[in-house]
């Protein structure tokens, strides 16, 4: 209820105004069985790329490499722990698993190519609702060339659980891990940070008064971007093809799910060195900063700790100061250091330095 409540409101008919939501008569799994349930969700399914050879049907997929370096990666999703089906629509959570699969193929500099999508289902989910979840699946599939060749299914005795593989390519010159940032390397990011996690806040925030009083419409207005942010991250394509076309390859590269903070002090743990950022080169979106200020929040203190920004945190060479200070999409934010200056941010119009901590760093 109180997600159709959401529902009504503009921001959530927005991002996928092309689907309409299913509203058939529930369809109980058991209706179907296994077989016609795989069948059913994965009927429209086309392969696009030169590279998957064999898709959903037969016991494996089949892929026939075109560049040296396979890159694989796997995220689990629960229900209860990563999502929470109250506000959180089935396409679009279906849209956000694969999304942040992807990141992590792009933040080793490479370009995914397939899926596979696994999924344990409650019983009380309905052949519909999966239908919903898959056109999310779908449409992330479209708009970033993937193509879905596989996956498992089974029930689930508690909540739902979908967990996706992603694998990609790239050239062995081009890979980019953790591990090579250098002394005096530029410290970048993409994007802004910290608007996920204020659109989560304004989402737990409305359920809270949804909770107490059930008549009240959820005031979601002039929250588009951060919600958006939230509820249908965009992974970074955008950047790779950046790199690619400058013939820039990062010394180092992460994808920010966990925070800024938290991504640095594994970048600069992987690559032996210590980092320094600037609290005001950080970049943040003006509806994060008016959400914080509103909540009682500290905007810098979401993009550190927040998380879930799926933003390309990275290091390069100092001699790409000029072009990528032309670049609007990037910023850059700090240095890397040697490892025994640790981690530090320098903190707003002064001198001093705030040790960066994974988790939990308050003024
Ligand atoms: P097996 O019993 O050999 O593991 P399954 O019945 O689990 O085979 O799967 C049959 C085919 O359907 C396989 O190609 C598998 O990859 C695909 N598949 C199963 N579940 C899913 C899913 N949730 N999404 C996409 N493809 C799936
Ligand atoms: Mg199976």
């Amino acid at each position: 209820e109180f997600l159709r409540l959401l529902n009504a409101s503009i921001i959530y008919k927005f991002y996928f105004c092309t689907m309409s939501e299913n509203t058939n008569e529930p369809t109980p799994l058991t209706d179907l069985g296994e077989f016609g349930l795989i069948e059913r969700l994965t009927k429209n399914i086309e392969l696009k790329n030169a590279t998957s050879k064999l898709g959903v049907g037969d016991d494996a997929a089949l892929i026939k490499n075109e560049k040296a370096m396979t890159v694989v990666s796997t995220d689990m999703l629960v229900e209860g722990v990563h999502f929470d089906l109250l506000y959180v629509p089935l396409k679009h959570l279906g849209y956000k698993a694969v999304v942040v699969n992807l990141s992590d193929i792009y933040s080793m500099n490479a370009v995914p190519t397939q899926i596979t999508v696994s999924i344990a289902v409650s019983n009380r989910m309905s052949v519909e609702a999966l239908e919903d979840i898959y056109e999310g699946i779908g449409l992330a599939c479209e708009l970033y060339g993937v193509d879905l060749i596989g996956g498992d299914t089974t029930s689930s005795l508690s909540g739902t659980i979908i967990s996706i593989t992603a694998i990609g390519q790239v050239d062995e010159d081009k890979v980019v891990t953790r591990s090579g940032a250098k002394e005096t390397d530029l410290i970048c990011v993409s994007g802004d940070l910290g608007a996920a996690f204020a659109g989560l806040q304004i989402l737990e925030r409305e359920k809270a008064v949804y909770k107490d009083n059930a008549s009240i419409q959820p005031d979601l207005s002039g929250k588009d971007y951060i919600l958006e942010r939230q509820l249908k991250p965009e992974a970074r394509k955008d950047l790779v093809e950046y790199f690619a076309k400058e013939g820039i390859v990062p010394t180092a590269m992460i994808d920010i799910s966990d925070g800024l903070s938290s991504e640095l002090i594994h970048l600069a743990k992987s690559s032996n060195v210590g980092v320094q950022i600037y609290e005001n080169k950080i970049p943040l979106d003006a509806q994060t900063i008016n959400t914080c200020e509103e909540l009682n929040l500290n905007p810098v203190m979401a993009a550190l700790n927040g998380g879930e920004d799926y933003e390309l945190l990275f290091t390069v060479p100092i001699e790409h100061f000029e072009k990528i200070k032309r670049e609007p999409l990037l910023t850059i934010i700090g240095h890397v250091t040697d490892k025994g200056s640790g981690n530090n941010m320098v903190a707003n119009g002064t001198e001093s330095l705030i040790e960066l901590k994974a988790q939990g760093w308050q003024h």
